[in-house]
């Protein structure tokens, strides 16, 4: 997006145009990169990102208490297989790495089939898929297979001996995140947040990644009413490390977003801060707008404490208005947690759309402002400003101008931001944001603080 794309954003469209496929490709480097909460996966995939922005590589020491948890050791794993009598691979890492479970602890004996057995996880209800698991802060080991590869297996018997090896081991590193600040004209931050922990997965979550990054990329180049923070971090232990020892930060946050499966053909679906149930929070609003004046199919949901790392950012003591931006939500798309979830089933165009969305809630934040009328009493003379034509307006697109006029004018009484407006009046934000604009250049409001309604 252009800089003045960015500045029309409420009223333009903006157009992530030929970034659904840039994004695309930028996820095929990413996605053989063996990611897991901590280790070199990771620090690769945070390398190929600072091709896209300047992302500051951080590092948490293991064994950093954070809030009762501890920054847990690095993992790194070299190569793992389960090797018939004859020495041939019949499960090999080389082939996916979702085939080892996250951080299983080194193992290289011979051992039959029976006792190999509980270590194996597959999909009986997708005999061709592998699934994808985690044993984070557990000790243990196995592996991931699909239902046909074990069948393989089953079919030898119990007795059958397998050479079962993972070469890998755990041992004190650091966590790596990668974070950008993006200053604006205020301090007041909105903050992106997507996690960077999942494996050879496309859509949870190389696709969060890439749009953010993206996302990034598009506002470092627009100007900035708001300052952006951008988190690329491991999920769950990620954001409490970064809340841990980030508290002088934290009451900058004043809206943020964190971002996960957008590369779905799914609605875009939102699920609202926790703070939405007692005041409305404004980063809930603009996403609500933004849906709306879309007009495409779209879902919002209330607040829970499941899901990704909005459970963290809204955990009751900090309580920051975070919202979480997906299509199709974890757990609700079949191939999530699977080797389904690939290249193939992320497509372009989804993720292009999905960074308009971001785009778009951006704008609606930028736009954001509570203005005071500075001619409160009755209607100011708006025919000799250019803003009225009388009954004369038959032009569709003047009309709805003039209604905007109208509406900005009334509640621009310190009492109702933008957002707001755009809410009880059922307006196009977009309409909402040109009005005010040409109010302010005829002085008819001015930008001001809000007061409490
Ligand atoms: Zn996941």
């Amino acid at each position: 997006m252009s800089t003045s794309a960015m500045q029309h954003q409420t009223s333009d469209k903006p157009a992530a145009g030929g970034c659904g496929e840039q994004m695309h490709a930028l996820m095929r480097e990413l996605f053989p990169l063996h990611r897991s909460q901590t280790g070199a996966g990771v620090r690769q995939s945070l390398q190929l990102l600072q091709r896209v922005v300047p992302l500051e590589v951080n590092e948490v020491e293991s064994g950093t208490p954070v809030f009762g948890w501890t920054v847990p050791d690095e993992w790194t794993i070299r190569d793992a297989w389960i090797k018939d009598a004859q020495g041939r691979r019949l499960v090999d890492y080389q082939q996916s790495n979702l085939h080892v479970v996250g951080t299983s602890q080194g193992i290289r004996e011979t051992m039959t089939f029976a006792e190999l057995r509980p270590h194996l996880h597959s999909l009986p209800e997708h005999p061709e898929w592998i699934p994808y698991r985690t044993n984070h802060f557990q000790e243990g080991w196995g592996f991931c297979l699909s239902d046909s590869q074990l069948d393989q297996l089953r079919q030898a018997g119990p007795d059958a001996e397998y050479e079962v090896c993972i070469d890998a081991e755990m041992q004190p590193g650091s966590l790596s995140y990668g974070e950008l600040l993006l200053p604006g004209e205020t301090d007041e931050q909105v903050l992106v947040s997507t996690h960077i922990c999942h494996p050879s997965l496309a859509n949870d979550n190389l696709s969060g990644i890439v749009v953010a990054a993206y996302l990034a990329a598009q506002l470092q180049q627009a100007p900035r009413r708001l300052s952006y923070r951008f988190l690329f971090l491991p999920a769950t232990i990620g954001p409490i490390a970064w809340l841990a020892l980030n508290r002088d930060v934290i009451p900058h946050i004043h809206h943020g977003l964190v971002l996960a499966c957008l590369g779905d053909s799914g609605p875009v679906t939102y699920k609202r801060s926790r703070r939405s149930r007692q005041s409305r929070a404004a980063v809930d609003q603009a996403v609500e707008l933004v849906l709306r004046d879309r007009g495409t199919p779209h879902e919002i949901r209330e607040f829970s404490p499941t899901g990704y790392d909005e459970r963290q950012y809204c955990s009751p003591g900090f309580d920051l208005p975070v919202g979480r931006l997906t299509r199709t939500p974890n757990g609700e798309f079949a191939e999530y947690h699977t080797s389904a979830d690939n290249l193939e089933f992320v497509q372009p165009e989804c993720l292009a759309d999905s960074l308009d969305c971001c785009l778009e809630i951006i704008g609606a934040l930028e736009a954001n402002v509570t203005y005071q009328n500075t001619h409160p009493w009755c209607e100011p003379p708006l025919g000799s400003a250019g803003l009225y034509d009388g009954y004369g307006a038959c032009d569709p697109k003047r009309a709805a101008l003039q209604e905007a006029v109208q509406w900005v004018l009334n509640f621009s009484d310190r009492r109702h931001s933008l957002l707001d407006i755009a809410q009880r009046s059922s307006l196009p934000l977009a309409d909402l944001h040109e009005a005010a604009k040409r109010l302010v250049a005829c002085e008819l409001i001015q930008q001001s603080d809000q007061i409490q309604p």
